[in-house]
């Protein structure tokens, strides 16, 4: 029996954290979920967003998967998400993107791992305004942090027998910050002895558009690994899909890609693929494959037969219908 901290989330993070817990149950590990609020509704009471008892149940469990949480646009507390990947240091955050045979996208050959830094460039959360005349943010990119997510990346290349990697930057205008990505990321990338090569950010955009079957694993920073995750699901059938993981030394914290989509929060509408295929990259890090396999499966014949979809992927299934067919299918 594990015990796993479950954020669920708001807007749609409660129904997708339903399906997830359903699906999990019926591949036969057994979890103690650990449920923990974070986000909007524990301001009142704890006058934070993210209290120290998430942060506690995290470090002590060591595993924890969550649902989407809202931050406020442009006002407001700062992003749970960035809070809880600084706090417990996760530095690496990993998004598989890749296409299910049978469904109909416009790509049927994009296999891709899109691997982010996770705990500076843009998203240091160093902002302040120059009187109503300007806002700065600032971007750090370090040393420390360039060489070790540039070594995660390599690691996942060699344990995961993936065939090339791509570093992905700006260095031609952010010479001093992009470009100590870019020399640690070259020279790392030389030592490993694997096929590699580099690319600038919006280069990276357009190709991944016309020709995604030629990328395979992609290291980047912060922003930019935000952005062409986002990308990359539009690519397999939009953001219901992607799952991710937030790796750091000590804890690991499993979550979808998309956010709490509050235009369809409440009405049992939203897709929870992306929440089942992260616990799926959860049950492969506690060293459950059986039970990750076997529900990788059905999400394969799910997807091939094509008949209980959501309404993003054009189907007309509930959020409860599509995982209860998925646990028949277990
Ligand atoms: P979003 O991902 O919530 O929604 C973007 C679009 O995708 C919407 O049309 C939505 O309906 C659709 N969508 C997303 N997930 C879906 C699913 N599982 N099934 C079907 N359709 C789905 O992005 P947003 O609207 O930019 O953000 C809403 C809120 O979520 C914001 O407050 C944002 O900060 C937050 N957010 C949180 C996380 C997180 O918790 N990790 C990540 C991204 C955004």
């Amino acid at each position: 029996m594990y015990t796993i901290t479950l954020i669920p989330g708001d807007g749609i993070g409660p129904e997708v954290t339903k399906a997830m817990k359903k699906v999990v149950k019926a591949s036969g590990v057994d979890i103690n979920w650990e449920e923990v609020k974070a986000g909007m509704e524990t301001i009142e009471e704890y006058n934070t967003p993210l209290p120290d008892y998430v942060i506690d149940s995290i470090k002590k469990n060591k595993i924890a998967i969550k649902g989407p949480v809202t931050t406020p646009v442009g006002k407001g507390f700062r992003s749970v998400n960035v809070g809880l990947r600084q706090k417990l240091d996760l530095y690496a955050n990993v998004r598989p993107i890749k296409n299910f045979k049978g469904l109909k996208n416009r790509y049927d050959n994009v296999d891709l791992v899109i691997i982010r830094e996770n705990t500076e460039g843009c998203y240091s959360g160093i902002e302040h305004k120059v009187g109503d005349y300007a806002g700065e943010t600032i971007k750090i990119i370090t040393r420390p942090a360039c060489e070790r997510i540039v070594d995660f990346a390599v690691n996942y290349v060699k344990e995961n027998n993936r065939k090339k990697l791509t570093g992905v930057h700006k260095a031609n205008i952010m010479k001093i910050s992009d470009g100590l990505f870019l020399d640690i990321y070259n020279k790392k990338a030389e030592e490993s002895g694997l096929d590699y090569d580099d690319l600038i950010v919006d280069a990276a955009a357009m190709n991944l558009v016309l020709n995604p079957e030629k990328y395979d694993v992609m290291v980047m920073p912060n922003l930019y690994g935000d952005i062409l995750s986002d990308l990359g699901a539009g690519l397999v059938g939009g953001l219901g899909m992607i799952p991710s993981a937030n790796i750091g030394k000590d804890c690991a914290v499993f979550e979808a890609v998309h956010g709490s989509a509050p235009q369809i929060a409440g009405m049992n509408k939203a897709n929870p693929t992306a929440l089942i295929q992260s616990a799926v990259m959860m049950l492969k890090y506690i060293g459950e494959f059986d039970a990750a396999n076997k529900i990788e499966k059905a999400l394969d014949e799910i997807f091939s037969e094509g008949k209980i979809l959501t309404e993003d992927l054009g189907g007309c299934a509930s959020t409860d219908e599509f995982a209860d067919e998925l646990c028949r299918k277990i």
